[in-house]
């Protein structure tokens, strides 16, 4: 048998040309080729959010949760009014690390597959003023995107920094950070960006980076962006440096993942088409979104588990050779699964009929209208 397809929501399926500069013996982290894919990296990086040439990226070894942290511990003082848009499991990982940061955290959350819109943030922003504002663009827990241009133009009115947690959305959703007003935009490397695991990434505003200077409160030295950005500028000027080892094959990587998803209209465009083709696959298996109308991300579909099925059917679908993964949402974990569909796989028409196939098998049902749906 071939090897399983990975179709969950990261780590996903690498494009050849990743794979092909991930591979072989890692370099130094001051080789020639190492310090030129740095800097291309981190100015790709820029051109895939939609930042402004004054903003400042950051590849940092490490994973999505890395990024957030320092997004915390770089930006919140103890005593800080925080406030979390909460959407699912990432949502509430966010609030937590602001507790322990000794910030004021006021949740406005949604019920499971919903989310709160621009009107509800502008309410809960006049009532509680807040310093700081956490979105999350896609929480992977519940397959929910949220009306990013509405809420970014809710916090906007007021003077609070906008934090949003990309992982899962950056580099497939429409991020367009300038055009957001967004502080931070964070993710890592084996959600939509399409590199392995292993780096953390995100674009700080100038505004981010001058509340950052002004912070009393010590932060963690890894975590520090004061410490990493005189390296990531020498990286971008050319130069070599060294703080703490970076992981050498990811850079080397980096500016070849970035390329591939550069032209960011036609990258959304396609994510746009293979999720609702594989919507329509969904339908004619009978199966339901758990995200409400409206809500889905293009980047992974949350499935209800139909009636006579249970939480073995990643199992089942596995033994067909494609690996999905089960719920996250501790409330609801059993009752239904996800399928990623980001990245490479998006532009490979057999990785998407192969899930399809091996969902219908795993059910019991004829595979062939769901492919008829899905189209070519
Ligand atoms: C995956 C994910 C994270 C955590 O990223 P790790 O790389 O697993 O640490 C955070 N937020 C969202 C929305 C995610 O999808």
């Amino acid at each position: 048998m071939t090897r399983p397809l990975l179709m969950i929501p990261g780590p996903i399926e690498l494009s050849p040309a990743v794979q092909a500069a991930v591979d072989g013996p890692p370099p130094s982290h001051v080789a020639p080729a190492v310090i030129q894919a740095f800097g291309d990296g981190l100015r790709r990086m820029r051109t895939v959010w939609g930042a402004t040439d004054d903003s400042a990226p950051f590849a940092v070894a490490g994973s999505g949760t890395l990024a957030m942290d320092a997004a915390v511990a770089n930006l919140v003082a103890p005593g800080d009014r925080a406030l979390v848009v909460h959407t699912g499991y990432f949502s509430a990982r966010m609030a937590d690390m602001l507790r322990r940061r000794g910030a004021v955290v006021d949740v406005l959350a949604a019920e499971p597959g919903h989310a709160p819109d621009a009107e509800a943030l502008t309410a809960r922003l006049e009532a509680t003023p807040a310093d700081l504002v956490f979105i999350t663009h896609v929480d992977t827990s519940t397959g929910v995107l949220v009306d990013l241009p509405g809420l970014a133009a809710a916090v906007r009115a007021t003077d609070a920094l906008l934090i949003v947690d990309g992982v899962c959305a950056t580099g497939a959703e429409r991020t367009d950070m300038a055009a957001l007003g967004a502080d931070v935009v964070l993710t890592a490397s084996q959600k939509a960006i399409g590199l392995p695991p292993g780096l953390a990434l995100w674009v700080a505003s100038p505004r981010a980076l001058a509340r950052r200077d002004a912070l009393t409160a010590p932060v963690p030295m890894f975590l520090d962006w004061q410490v990493w950005r005189p390296i990531l500028t020498a990286y971008e000027e050319g130069r070599p440096s060294y703080f703490a080892t970076p992981a050498t094959p990811l850079i080397r990587a980096l500016p070849v993942a970035l390329d591939e998803i550069a032209d960011v209209d036609a990258v959304h465009a396609r994510h746009v088409d293979a999720a609702r083709r594989l919507r329509a696959a969904w339908t004619a298996l009978d199966l339901r979104l758990l995200p409400g109308d409206g809500l889905a991300a293009h980047t992974l579909s949350a499935l209800w588990i139909p009636e006579g099925h249970d939480a073995t059917l990643p199992a089942k679908v596995a033994a067909h050779g494609v690996i999905i993964a089960g719920g996250l949402l501790p409330e609801l974990r059993s009752r239904y699964v996800r399928v990623g569909h980001m990245g490479y796989s998006t532009t490979r028409p057999d990785h998407l009929a192969r899930t399809v196939e091996a969902i219908a098998h795993a059910l019991g049902r004829d595979p062939r209208p769901a492919l008829d749906a899905l189209g070519g």
